[in-house]
């Protein structure tokens, strides 16, 4: 369901590493992600409760847009940082395409990070800035069938590849999120395999981090941990592990990675896992 509202303020500050601002035009998200973060985080109750249920549109996010940059010192602004700026409804919309508009016509250099090839639709704006834009596409898994399930809504794991290959063969600067990590789902050598390859075909950097237990994700994560009894550990031991693997992986097909907290290079958010 989506519910239009009106606010006072739209591009926020954000202690995230390297970003200085999120440009948030919806609260809740679609994609209704089982690990999402995003419902801890929100300021909306019914936003929370009813994750990717509950969609709000802040319809009035270009005007008051229009106003914060005319306040605010130039700077990096995520897009987004707990929704995916480009669920469905962007379609219609259009929000972060004008957002984008705006941000980038003031000089602010600007932090994607989504799941959805939706994103190709604004390939004009952002190869024209190319030297003040870079796009994330979040990669958990390349198995549909595991997409699926942690990410019921979510646009497909091959459709994500297109749209990497694609930002990246124009030219735009892409990394992969590859995130959350979690124990016995997408944390395999072959798994892991796949979309480091991927990174390695589309000069991509990449990011990693694991599943983390916030509020609401108990009840949310429980299919997934029907499936996966040890997806919801955070084992110090088997981190190590994963991060040698992700180490070696990387190395070996040349790709520059890190995990994505604390020490991030740019873009994506803390909250978001698009
Ligand atoms: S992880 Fe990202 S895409 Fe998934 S529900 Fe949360 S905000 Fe949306």
């Amino acid at each position: 369901m989506y519910k239009r509202i009106k606010v006072s303020n739209v591009l926020s500050k954000t202690g995230l590493y390297d970003l200085d601002y999120a440009y948030n035009p919806y609260a809740g998200c679609y994609h209704g992600c089982r690990y999402c973060y995003g419902r801890a985080y929100t300021r909306y109750g019914e936003v929370a409760e009813a994750w990717g249920e509950i969609i709000y549109v802040k319809e009035n996010a270009m005007q008051i847009l229009m106003e914060e940059v005319r306040r605010v010192r130039r700077g990096v602004v995520g897009v987004s940082t707990i929704t995916d700026p480009y669920q469905p409804i962007e379609a219609e919309e259009r929000l972060t395409r004008r957002g984008l508009e705006i941000l980038l016509g003031s000089g602010f250099e600007v932090s994607i990070q989504t799941k959805s090839p939706l994103v190709l639709r604004d390939l004009d704006i952002l190869s024209r800035h190319r030297d003040r834009v870079d796009v994330g596409i979040t990669i958990t898994t390349l198995n549909p069938t595991v997409a699926r399930l942690i990410e019921p809504r979510a646009p497909e794991p091959a459709a994500r590849a297109e749209a990497l290959k694609r930002l990246s063969m124009e030219g735009v600067n892409t990394w992969i999120f590859l995130g959350p990590i979690m124990r016995g789902v997408n944390d395999s050598p072959e798994a892991i395999e796949g979309i480091v390859a991927l990174a390695a075909e589309t000069g991509s950097r990449l990011y990693y981090d694991f599943f983390r237990m916030k509020r609401g994700l108990a009840a949310s994560m429980s299919p997934v941990k029907e499936r996966y009894p040890e997806a919801m550990s955070m084992e110090h031991g088997w981190r190590m592990r994963v991060v040698e693997i992700v180490g070696k992986l990387c190395e070996r097909e040349g790709v520059p990675y890190e995990p994505a907290f604390p020490a991030r290079e740019r873009g994506s958010s803390l909250l978001e896992y698009l």
